[in-house]
């Protein structure tokens, strides 16, 4: 088993962040760096998954319910729409290698469009 990444830590409350939405499966905090007025990291509570590449072949229903949790989300703290980004790899600004989604929402423009 790895080291936990920091989103296992702030899962298991060693690290302080609000956790704004919590399935049996994901979760979701706010990003610290937001680049939106909504700014939320949907997360699946295992860190088996490095990227959305290693999670889709793994286990695409648990995608699906990312995508999902994240339209919810933007319904109740953005206006509906929203950009869902997975940064793959370090040359594409990943920095966590625990599989997260990031949901921007509310007052978007070409300047969001890197959630990294
Ligand atoms: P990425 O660069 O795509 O791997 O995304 C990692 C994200 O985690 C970045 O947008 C960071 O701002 C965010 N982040 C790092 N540490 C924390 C933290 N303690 N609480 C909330 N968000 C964090």
């Amino acid at each position: 088993m790895s080291e936990p990444s920091i989103f296992t830590r702030i899962l298991n409350g060693e690290i302080p962040s609000e956790i704004v939405a919590q399935t049996d499966t994901l979760f979701a905090i706010r990003d610290i760096a937001p680049k939106a007025p909504t700014h939320l990291l949907v997360i699946p509570k295992t860190q088996e998954y490095r990227d959305v590449t290693e999670l889709a072949a793994g286990d695409p229903g648990l995608l699906i319910e990312m995508i999902e949790l994240a339209k919810g989300l933007a319904d109740a703290e953005g206006d509906g729409d929203f950009r869902l980004i997975f940064n793959t790899g370090a040359n594409a600004g990943q920095t966590v290698f625990h599989v997260h989604a990031h949901v921007l929402s509310g007052g978007l423009d070409e300047s969001s469009m890197n959630a990294g």
